[in-house]
Parts: C-alpha cells; structure tokens; sequence
C-alpha cells in the first residue's frame, strides 16, 4: 500500500471504477449497523443505561448511528490514576517496540478502513472522498511518527566532553498526556494526537469530540488490538465541560494536545497553569484561522475558481484550513466571481455516501444555527453574491447549508471564523496590497494562506510579509500531507509544533543530559 517514491498510503482513488466497486461493496455491511460505545478504561466499566445517549446522522436526523455511554468525573479520575500509574513502564520500553506498535496499529486500520469510512459518514456526515482521506491521514501519522520516533529517540546523541566523562543527551517521555480531538477529523486528528503522544512514550487519556465519540472508540479498540496495554491509553468519551476541567487541572498531567477552538485552547492553557505543585505542562494547540487566498490580475480565473471551490467548499468548509475571505484583484474580480457563481450552481448537496455528493452536511443543529444566522445577516444587506441551492429533500432531513458567497467591505467586519461553507469575498486594488496584508496579519490568525498569481516575485513578495504557517501558491490550500506539508500555524492559530512534521513529536518528550565520570 506505498506509494513508489513517497511513504504515505495509497488509499483509495474513487476515479477509477475498479476501485470504487469493491469500497461500495465493503461498505454495503456497514449501513445499517449500530455501533455502542462508552469509555476505555484500565478496568472494565460496567454499562450505565443512564449516561447512554442515541446518536443519529448530521445527514438525516431519523438514521440512529449508535448509541454512546458519556464518561463521569469519577472515571476521569480512575483513568488519571491508572495512567499515572502505567507511565514508567511503558516509558522503559524500548522505542522501537511502541513504534512497531504504530505499525500495528496503521496495518489494522487499512483492514477495516470500510468500517471506519462508514462510521465517518454516517456519524461525521464525512464524504466518501474525504473519508478515504481521512484513514489514509491516520495511517500515515501511525507510519510516520513511528518512523520519527525512532530515529529521534532510539539512540542516546553522544557529545564530545574533557576526557574521562561521558557525556549524552537523549529523549524521553514526559508522563500523562491528554488528547481533546475535534469532529472534523475524527480518525486522523485524533489519532495523529494519541499516537505521537504513546510512541514518545507517554500514557494517553483521549477525550474525543462529543459529536464523534463512536469513531474514536473503535480507533482505541483497534489500539487495544494492537497491543497497546489498556492503562496506557484510555478513552473518555463526554461532555467537555465535565471532562476537560478534572483532566486539566490535575497536578499529573504533564502535557495537552488540543485541536479546537482559539477560546478553548486559551481555557486549557489558564487551568494548566493554575494548577498548585505541577510540572509545567507542555500544551500542543491547533486552532482557528481566517484563512485568505489573494489573487492578483495575472491569475489563471479557471484555476482560480477550481481552487477556491475546493477550498472554501469541501468537507462543507469545515477544515482549519478552509479559505474563509478570498481577496480578488479589482481587474480580475468580475470574472472570477462569474465563473465562481456558475461553478457554485453545478455543486450537488446531500447524502455524503453518495459518490456524486460534492458537499455534504454540517456537524450538527447547533453549528447549522449559527452559519444560517450569520448569512441571514449577509442577505439582508443584499450582500449573498452567489449560492448552491439546497434541493428540497434535504431541507428538513439533516444539517444541511448551501455554499454561499457573501461580498465583505472590509476584513474587519468578520469577528470570528465561520466554520461552515461560507465564502467572503473583498476587492482590491493594485496600489493596496500592503494594507491588504496588513489587514490579514492584524487579524491575529495564521494557520492557512494561498495566493494566486503568475508573477513569481510578486507571489513571493507577499509570502515573506504574510504571517502565517501554511502557504500555498498556485493551488488548493487544503489537505496537508503528512510528511509532505507538515501542519500548523501560529498566533492565534496555534502554538505548533506542525502535525505530521520532523518537529512535532519534541513537543511530547523531556530532554535529558545525562553525565558519567569513567
Ligand atoms: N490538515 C487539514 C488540512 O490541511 C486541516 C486540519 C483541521 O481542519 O484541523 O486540510
């Protein structure tokens, strides 16, 4: 399943029929199944029908999912102990087993990549397309940081010193880590957080997002398969508010890895540091952004378009990534916003198991409110430039919102990131590009930013004033790769280090130097 020159997964290419045949027959078992789920802890938990919750599609509230069993304070509090407890003997193990574990743990989720992709559409809304991304991402964050791993971690760096002592610096655990995931990547963000965390040799708590808890129990299980000891990685699937502060404000843990909101993030950090007689925890934040993409008047409109669309409306624009405000050239911005609106005309909404689906829903009631009120307010000002009509059948159904394009006056008019289909659109003139950059710099995000244009020193003009840790030129600006286009910004945006990059794993190890008079 490698690539010929690249280490990532090959996955699965949904062009090509003979591929696409045997994942609709290997998903057929999958549509009605019901999952349960409930928390993974060193000790067996006995089932509580009272903490259970039904879970249903974000594409159709009438299909049940499962059903999930929320973890309480108590067990948090089990699951600190018993990992507190794991920590040194799992941190004794010789690397390269916790990385041959990885490996594992990458075989097995190609095996049952069916179940996974299924559960990502049925739970996550997630389409096909980006199903397959999405296990193809996990695997390689498994394979990747194992390979990272070893080679950071597997032999002690010996440092010249006065003759008669032997100086080395090596990498080690840190001790209880804690892993809060998002939905929008609920196989490969989560598992790209846990892995790195165990294979430096921390034990793990995870707490996955409320909305994609099924998911992550079956990556914990396959986790267990794998051999990785149940009170080295424990899940503790829940309300964030009931959950996040006992693990967060407890003396033992050691570090965070935390992809979420900017406002969550910041409340992870307060109550790390608030704590009384504690390590100075290591936090490993991924957040927002206000992505831009700019386009100068020697930009190709046709690839401009295709770019945006995929960038601004894939995944139904629920990707960190996702191009939020896109910045047109005054002299090219007619046409681009023509053959933007016609492009949006041809987008197919509805069911994400549905090959032919271009985007499908958004998470749940609560984020579809807030989208529709944030263009409501957009359209009575007559300011919805273009949209994707929403067929009727889906109307009622699920959590379902039109890509949209709304005209901006200025930047400063979005406060906080829509995190929807939702594309702003604002002109510019020639004559204004620094105050253009200024203004996307002052915002204070910089996770994602692409720019469009055929001028080379033009394109790397702005790429040296703009502040951000992604930048794509002449292209998409979603979808990293492991390995390829390691992730993460900064600011508000982030603290780094980037996912799926040579530094990340440093953010979950204690440097030792250790001396011997020979
Ligand atoms: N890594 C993803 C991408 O490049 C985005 C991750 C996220 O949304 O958190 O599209």
């Amino acid at each position: 399943l490698y690539g010929p020159q690249r280490p990532n997964a090959k996955g699965i290419n949904l062009m090509i029929n003979s591929q696409v045949e045997p994942l609709l027959d290997a998903l057929k078992p999958w549509d009605q199944h019901l999952w349960q789920g409930g928390p993974l802890l060193a000790q067996a938990v006995t089932p509580d029908l009272q903490r259970q919750q039904a879970v249903t599609s974000p594409f159709d509230a009438s299909q049940q999912v499962g059903q999930i069993q929320w973890a309480t304070a108590e067990q948090a509090q089990a699951a600190l102990d018993a990992a507190a407890l794991a920590f040194p003997r799992w941190n004794a193990q010789p690397v390269a087993q916790r990385a041959a574990l990885l490996r594992h743990v990458a075989d097995l989720l190609e095996e049952h990549f069916a179940e996974l992709m299924a559960l990502c559409a049925r739970e996550a809304g997630k389409q096909l397309k980006d199903g397959v991304a999405e296990i193809r991402e996990a695997v390689d964050f498994c394979r990747y940081y194992a390979n990272q791993a070893e080679e950071q971690m597997g032999q002690a760096r010996v440092l010249p010193g006065p003759t008669g002592e032997s100086n080395e610096l090596y990498l080690t655990g840190k001790g209880v880590f804690v892993a809060i995931s998002p939905w929008n990547f609920p196989v490969a963000i989560f598992l790209g957080q846990v892995v790195a965390a165990l294979v430096a040799g921390n034990t793990v708590i995870a707490k996955p997002a409320e909305q994609t808890s099924l998911v992550a129990y079956r990556c914990v299980e396959l986790l267990y398969q794998a051999g990785v000891p149940r009170d080295v990685v424990q899940l503790l699937p829940g309300l964030g508010r009931e959950i996040g502060p006992v693990l967060t404000s407890d003396p033992r843990v050691t570090g965070v890895a935390f992809t979420g909101s900017t406002a969550t993030a910041q409340n992870i950090n307060l109550s790390l540091a608030q704590r009384h007689n504690a390590p100075l925890a290591a936090l490993v934040a991924e957040t927002g952004g206000q992505n831009a993409m700019l386009v100068d008047s020697t930009a190709l409109p046709e690839q401009v378009v295709a770019d945006v669309v995929e960038s601004a409306f894939a995944s139904a624009g629920q990707r960190c990534s996702a191009l939020r405000v896109l910045f047109l050239q005054e002299d090219i911005a007619d046409k681009v916003e023509d053959l933007l609106a016609g492009a949006m005309q041809e987008l197919q909404i509805g069911d994400p198991r549905d090959l032919a689906t271009d985007v499908g829903p958004v998470i749940d009631q609560a984020a579809r409110t807030q989208l529709q009120e944030h263009i409501e307010h957009f359209r009575q000002q007559g300011r919805v430039i273009a949209e994707t009509q929403l067929p009727e059948a889906w109307q009622q159904k699920g959590q379902f919102i039109a890509p949209v394009a709304i005209r901006l006056n200025s930047l400063d008019e979005l406060e906080t990131e829509r995190f929807g289909p939702i594309l702003h659109i604002l002109r510019y003139r020639a004559t204004e590009i620094d105050q253009v950059i200024e203004s996307i710099n002052r915002c204070g995000y910089g996770l994602t930013f692409g720019i469009q244009s055929r001028n080379e020193s033009f394109a790397a003009y702005i790429d040296q004033r703009i502040r951000v840790g992604n930048v794509y030129i002449n292209r998409n600006m979603i979808g990293a790769v492991v390995g390829v286009q390691p992730f993460g910004g900064m600011g508000l945006s982030g603290t780094g280090p980037k996912a799926g990059g040579p530094h990340y794993l440093l953010r979950f190890v204690t440097e030792r130097t250790r001396t011997i008079n020979t």
